[in-house]
């Protein structure tokens, strides 16, 4: 490992001297030789043998969020972080979470039959019954129909073909979107009642063989999951911007908006199959045909269902993990490094992969600190409570420490479902494009021998002229994700202006959010030998050691630049015909061009700090950068996400959010607002840019 990673250091440098300070951006010539090998020391700490084990152990007991087996799991998390010397916390909020009490659907028409709700399998007696979080109780009865993936256009096109919804049950499959919009969804059409299943064309034995034979999803398997459509607000239901401490003030129930209206309630294939065997009506078109050995129909009826779901809507504590390994020198600056603990069941895949790599990082930037290794910044390790429910853990925790957040979180970087397979994927926040190549860049992936930012580089270019060995951080043609949804980076990038990356390894599977998410299923499937957790807890460990002790924050402002100008060119190309004359979108191009040549600039001197004046101002100026995208008032309707660049919907990322949804509703005065609102953003940025120059 080490004399690999010395040849690859010397391939970058020959190949480019000018921009690549021997592989660490924003380091002091001084001080690389020792980062270096405290780096390369960490990588070699790092065994798959201890990340078998530690996964092992998070994954022993059901754990969701508010349960005893979720607080014992809490309880290892805090005392393994201990014993790593952070100072290890745990963090109690109160927060509505329901529970199943009961669920059953019946088919009464044609032939009654009670339809299995449960996976087939020993289940242990605290994993919680297949549900869907936050659907109400309910006891409704109705004909079925078949709404395909229950998207808006599914709804037009039964509309279009006399297909009324209307006081019906929607079945409808998981997939495409997230599927509390497939809720809502349904409820806009008209419908009482939601089945939501999982097709086995989609996630199951079309697609490979299935649990335990296969990693797909077996005939019982069932996709568990929150159906809250949090478009105005993640976190806990009661307490919208707030933190759920015990005595917080509370909104009632009924007067959160984003609360489903209508029971829905899971199912997996095999019970699925046997509603949509006897529906009737005119036959689904090719694209609406899932993998069930029969023609699929519409409806409605004559297949008729009866659901009934009692839930158990109740305050419950919840624990996150906080653990901090204190700066030496810029304590006030945190690094944070987080994911959520929780999982549906056992969580092998979702979320504990990245539980474990999370832990086995702390553990390798530990061995370095008792090897004399010194963090300049500090180190923040967390692990996320109640995520599954809706991101609670991490958003009460955002808005309890709001202003000391704003004032020291550096950077997020979240790890959930970081492995299931080994195709390394990532995304971020614009200015971590660079820093993500380049700490791939010196950690091996393991199934190919060649760094993983190679990898990654060949999973999007199927370019074979290329060596491989010349792919490196500054002109590697990769495109980072930006991230959208679905997971606890969404209160420090939406809310907090902070910010964030993510990245993992993926694979095929079919047991999200089921019973089959367990050890046996990782252990055989998803990391075989558990090299991947190993390989990203050196990614992990090397993108804490870096953001800490680099001398100039190792960001990189042109990509930023860059993604504003594409989002205004898509915007100007998607609304050309309608968009009014008389509103321009030149001067905040014109802005955003200027700043590119500006941060162009910075971004080189970044690379390669020679003697900068004041790395204190510096520093503060490159973290609080990010900060000026997130404003107040936040986005018209949805106030509590205040970025202005990048914003979460559903699982979707969306670009330039504020002037994004005003002309996708046509209106144009708050289009021209948010206009403004993004040339006086770039305003500030240049001028921090032009300050940045001055002082590097
Ligand atoms: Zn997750």
């Amino acid at each position: 490992m080490k004399n690999f990673l010395i040849s690859i250091v010397t391939i970058s440098v020959s190949l480019t001297a000018i921009a690549q300070n021997n592989g660490i951006r924003g380091f002091l010539p001084s001080n690389i030789a020792d980062q270096r090998k405290h780096e390369a020391a960490a990588q070699q700490t790092i065994s798959e043998k201890e990340a078998e084990q530690t996964l092992f152990m998070l994954t022993k007991e059901p754990h969701h969020a508010g349960s005893a087996g979720g607080r014992r799991v809490a309880e290892y998390v805090r005392q393994r972080l201990k014993e790593f010397g952070f100072d290890s916390r745990l963090a109690e909020y109160h927060v509505l979470l329901p529970t199943p009490r009961s669920v059953s659907v019946t088919i009464l028409e044609p032939v009654e039959k009670e339809l299995s709700i449960a996976e087939q399998t020993e289940f242990h007696p605290e994993a919680l019954i297949p549900f869907n979080a936050y659907s109400p109780s309910g006891d409704v009865t109705a004909e079925v129909v078949y709404a395909n993936y229950a998207l808006a256009e599914d709804f037009q096109s039964l509309e279009e073909r006399g297909i009324d919804v209307t006081g019906k049950i929607v079945i409808a499959r998981y997939g495409g979107v997230y599927r509390g919009l497939k809720v809502l969804e349904a409820t806009k059409a008209g419908a009482i009642g939601v089945i939501l299943y999982s097709d086995p064309s989609d996630d199951g034995y079309m697609a490979g063989d299935v649990y335990p034979k296969g990693p797909m999803r077996p005939w019982d398997g069932v996709q568990r999951g929150t159906i809250r459509f949090a478009e105005r607000y993640p976190g806990d239901p009661l307490t919208p911007g707030t933190p759920a401490t015990k005595d917080a003030k509370r909104i009632s129930l009924e007067v959160d908006p984003d609360m489903p209206e209508i029971p829905c309630v899971p199912l997996s294939y095999g019970a699925a199959q046997h509603i949509l065997q006897t529906l009737e009506g005119p036959s689904v078109p090719r694209a609406w045909q899932g993998g069930l050995p029969f023609t699929y129909h519409f409806g409605a009826g004559p297949t008729k269902v009866r659901i009934r779901l009692d839930m158990d809507f109740q305050i419950r504590p919840i624990w996150n993990n906080v653990a901090v390994l204190r700066g030496t020198e810029e304590p006030d600056q945190w690094i944070i490094l987080g994911g959520h603990r929780d999982g549906w069941i056992f969580g092998a895949q979702d979320p504990n992969g990245g539980t474990a790599v999370l832990l086995e990082a702390a553990r390798a930037i530990s061995r370095q600190v008792k090897a004399g290794w010194k963090p300049r910044r500090t180190i923040v390790i967390a692990q996320w409570d109640a995520e599954e429910y809706g991101l609670i853990g991490s958003t009460e925790w955002g808005e309890q420490l709001r202003d000391e957040l704003k004032k020291k979180a550096v950077v997020y970087m979240n790890f959930d479902a970081t492995i299931s397979g080994p195709t390394f994927g990532a995304s971020a926040t614009p200015s971590l494009d660079l820093f993500l190549k380049s700490i791939t860049a010196d950690v091996l992936d393991p199934g190919k021998d060649v760094p993983v930012l190679s990898a990654w580089w060949q999973n999007q270019n199927k370019d074979e002229a290329t060596r491989l060995e010349d792919i490196i951080p500054e002109t590697a043609a990769i495109n980072v994700g930006r991230m959208g949804g679905g997971s606890d980076h969404v209160v420090f990038q939406n809310h907090l202006g902070i910010p964030s990356m993510g990245f993992g390894f993926g694979g095929p599977g079919g047991i999200y959010h089921s019973y089959y998410d367990n050890f046996d299923w990782m252990k055989r499937f998803g990391d075989p030998g558990f090299r991947y957790h190993a390989a990203a807890a050196r990614l992990a460990a090397l993108a804490g050691m870096r953001m800490a002790n680099a001398d100039v924050l190792p960001f990189s402002l042109a990509p930023y630049a860059d993604e504003i100008l594409k989002q205004l060119e898509g915007i100007e190309k998607r609304h050309k015909d309608s968009w009014p004359a008389t509103l321009s979108l030149d001067t905040v191009k014109q802005k955003a061009s200027q700043w590119k040549t500006m941060a162009m600039k910075v971004d080189e001197k970044i690379a390669q700090p020679e003697r900068p004046r004041n790395l204190k101002e510096i520093n503060s100026l490159l973290s609080l950068l990010e900060r000026e995208f997130a404003v107040e008032p936040g986005l018209e309707g949805r106030e509590w996400f205040k970025h202005r660049i990048v914003v979460a919907t559903g699982y979707e990322s969306v670009g330039l959010p504020g002037i994004h949804q005003a002309a996708e509703s046509g209106n144009w005065e708050s289009a021209a607002r948010e206009t403004r609102i993004l040339a006086s953003i770039l305003d500030s940025i240049i001028a921090m840019t032009s300050r940045l120059d001055a002082l590097l």
